[in-house]
C-alpha cells in the first residue's frame, strides 16, 4: 500500500477494529470465567501445507492472548476420512471445546462436506455447516462465517450503513461471496442492501461494478478491480489476499488484494488496505464465535 490516496479517502483500519472487537470480548470472557467457563477452540490440521500451518498457529496465538483454551490436533495427510471423522466426533463430545474448525484445504481423498456435516452446528465456529448457513439465509441467530461477519463489523465501526445502498459482491464462494451477499440482503440492521453477486461469467463486469455504492471484491486475483470499475465516492472492501513476487522484500513476495489500490483508493470514500483490512477481522470474529458458542452451549 502506498501512493497518492486522496485526502477525502478513509482508510479502513482492520487492525484497529479487530482490537476493539477483542477489547469487547475480554469483558465477556471475564464474565464467563466468573461463571466457571473458559471458551475452548480446537483446530484440526491435516497435512503440512505451510499456509494452513500459519493460519492455525495464528488462531492458537489469538486464543492464548485472550486467555481462551485452545488445542491444535495435527495429523499427517494420509490419515483416513474415518479417522478424521472420529476426531471430530470426540471434539463434539468434549465439554472443554466449544468451537471446532477443520482447516481447509483437506487432502484430496477426503470429502470436505462430510467433515463439515460431522461438526456439531453449535460448535461450528467457521459457520460453514449447512445448518448455520441456512439460519444465516433465513436471518435467524446462528454462527456467522468469520470473514463476512468481519466485513459487517468493519462497516458498522465506520458507520457505513448498507441500508438502501447498491452492493456489488465480486466472487461467489461459499466462504465469502455468497454469505456476505446473504447477510447484507437481510431485513435487519446493518443490512437492507440491494445486492448483486458477480463472478467470472458476469457480462460487463466493469459496468456492474460501477453501479456499486459498496463494492466487495472476493476474487483471489491481484488488480482485478481497476480504477474504471469504481464509481467516485464508492466504499471498496478488498477481501483478496494474493502473493506477488517482490525481490525487494526479505521473503521475496508481498501480499496484495484484488483491487489496484493505488489507482482506486483516491476515488473512494473509504477502502480497506491489504494487508490490514479484512484479514485481521477474520481471526477476531473466530474468537468472537468461540466465545458466543461457549456462552450458548453452557447457557451462561
Ligand atoms: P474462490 O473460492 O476462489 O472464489 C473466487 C471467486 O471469484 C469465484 O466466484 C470466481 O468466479 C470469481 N472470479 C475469479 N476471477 C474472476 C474475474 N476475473 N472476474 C470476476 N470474478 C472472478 O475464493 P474465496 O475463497 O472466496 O477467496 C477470495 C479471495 O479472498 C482470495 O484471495 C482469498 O485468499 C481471500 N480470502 C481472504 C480472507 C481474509 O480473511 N482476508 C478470507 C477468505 C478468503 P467463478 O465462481 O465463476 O469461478
Amino acid at each position: 500500500m502506498s501512493g497518492s490516496v486522496g485526502e477525502k479517502t478513509q482508510i479502513i483500519d482492520g487492525k484497529e477494529v479487530a482490537k476493539s472487537v477483542r477489547r469487547a470480548l475480554k469483558d465477556r470472557i471475564k464474565g464467563l470465567a466468573a461463571a466457571g467457563v473458559t471458551p475452548g477452540l480446537a483446530a484440526v490440521l491435516v497435512g503440512d501445507d505451510p499456509a494452513s500451518q500459519t493460519y492455525v498457529n495464528s488462531k492458537a496465538r489469538a486464543c492464548e492472548k485472550l486467555k481462551l483454551y485452545s488445542e491444535v490436533i495435527r495429523r499427517p495427510a494420509d490419515i483416513s476420512q474415518d479417522e478424521l471423522l472420529g476426531i471430530v466426533n470426540d471434539l463434539n463430545a468434549n465439554d472443554q471445546i466449544h468451537g471446532i474448525l477443520v482447516q481447509s484445504p483437506l487432502p484430496k481423498h477426503m470429502d470436505e462436506l462430510s467433515v463439515t456435516l460431522a461438526i456439531d452446528p453449535a460448535k461450528d465456529v467457521d459457520g460453514f455447516h449447512p445448518f448455520n448457513v441456512g439460519m444465516m439465509l433465513i436471518g435467524r441467530p446462528g454462527l456467522l462465517p468469520c470473514t463476512p461477519h468481519g466485513i459487517v463489523k468493519l462497516l458498522e465501526h465506520y458507520e457505513i450503513d448498507p441500508s438502501g445502498k447498491q452492493v456489488v459482491v465480486v466472487g461467489r464462494s461459499n466462504i465469502v461471496g455468497k454469505p456476505i451477499a446473504a447477510i447484507l440482503v437481510q431485513k435487519a440492521p446493518m443490512a437492507n442492501a440491494t445486492v448483486t453477486i458477480a463472478h467470472s461469467r458476469t457480462a460487463n463486469l466493469a459496468e456492474v461494478c460501477r453501479r456499486a455504492d459498496i463494492l466487495i471484491a472476493a476474487i483471489g486475483r491481484p488488480d482485478t478491480i481497476t480504477e474504471d470499475m469504481v464509481r467516485e465516492g464508492a466504499v471498496v472492501i478488498d477481501v483478496g489476499v494474493n502473493r506477488v513476487d517482490d525481490s525487494s522484500t526479505e521473503k521475496g513476495y508481498r501480499l496484495v488484494g484484488d483491487v489496484d489500490f493505488d489507482k482506486v483508493a483516491p476515488k473512494c470514500s473509504a477502502i480497506t488496505p491489504v494487508p490490514g483490512g479484512v484479514g485481521p477481522m477474520t481471526i477476531a470474529m473466530l474468537m468472537s464465535n468461540t466465545v458466543e458458542a461457549a456462552a450458548r452451549i453452557t447457557g451462561k
